[in-house]
Order: structure tokens, then sequence, then C-alpha cells
């Protein structure tokens, strides 16, 4: 805790309590809560927080590299403290982001043409176990 308090200050910001407690409350979580999630986490320790106050926490920790923010549906934003190298595998049912293996993310030998490439993230989309197998499907070789 000690290193992101230093990494804030070093960017510029306070490291305060309540961002503090953002950050620790994202780490406690394996499964990349949304705003709300962490939110909900943290009335108990600050009940006074607002949504917006973890949203401009984690917003902060973003920009410092922190934590990484994950898109998968438009106007959801969810977090992730975890930071080693490590793919994502998304179930389009129920839109649960599970951690996945680090697959080689080195950059591909290609022509980027000027772009600076900073960061490259895998995502597997699919079906979770709890997920997988739900649909009926309508030809499963069964003849009608
Ligand atoms: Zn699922
Ligand atoms: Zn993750």
């Amino acid at each position: 805790m000690e290193r992101v308090a230093e990494m804030l200050r070093k960017g510029g910001y306070r490291a305060t309590p309540q961002r503090l407690a953002v950050y620790r409350a994202l780490l406690a979580r394996e499964d990349h809560p949304c705003v709300e999630m962490i939110y909900a986490d943290l009335q108990e320790t600050f009940p006074t927080i607002s949504l917006n106050t973890v949203y401009n926490a984690l917003q902060v920790l973003c920009d410092l590299g922190l934590v990484r923010k994950i898109n998968i549906k438009e106007n959801q934003h969810r977090y992730d403290a975890h930071t080693h190298p490590h793919s994502h595998l998304v179930c389009l049912r129920c839109f649960r982001i599970i951690n996945g293996p680090a697959v080689a993310n080195e950059c591909p030998q290609a022509d980027f043409q000027g772009f600076e490439v900073v960061a490259c993230e895998t995502y597997f989309y699919g079906y979770c176990k709890q997920c997988e197998g739900k649909t009926p499907c309508s030809n499963n070789g069964v003849k009608e």
C-alpha cells in the first residue's frame, strides 16, 4: 500500500484514505467489478463516500497504471487491480470476466505506421462454466 501512496504522490495526486481504500477494495476482488460494486464494498468503512469519489479514484489509479480498465460493453467499465500479464475470458452470456492465462503479449512484428503502442490486451470470448450448455441446442444431432 505504501507503494501505491508513493505512486499517487509522484503522479501529483494526494494519497487520500479514500483513494487507497478504493485500490484496496479492488485488489481484494478477482471478479473485475464495476464502479458500483466497489462503491458497495466501501459502504461499511466509508459510509460517506460518494459514487463519484470512487469513480474519480479509479480514474486516477488508471492514469497511474495501477489499475486496468476493461471495456466489454459500451458504457460499462470494469476494473482490475491485478496488473500482472494475463488475458481475460469474457462470458458472452453473463458478462463475467475471468482471469485467463498470460499469452504471448509481446508486440507482433508488424508495421504500426508510426503509431506508438503502449499496451496490448487479449480477450477471449465465449461461455463460462456456469453458462455453457444452457442454450437449448436445436441441432445436436438428434433427429426429430
Ligand atoms: Zn457466464
Ligand atoms: Zn484480470
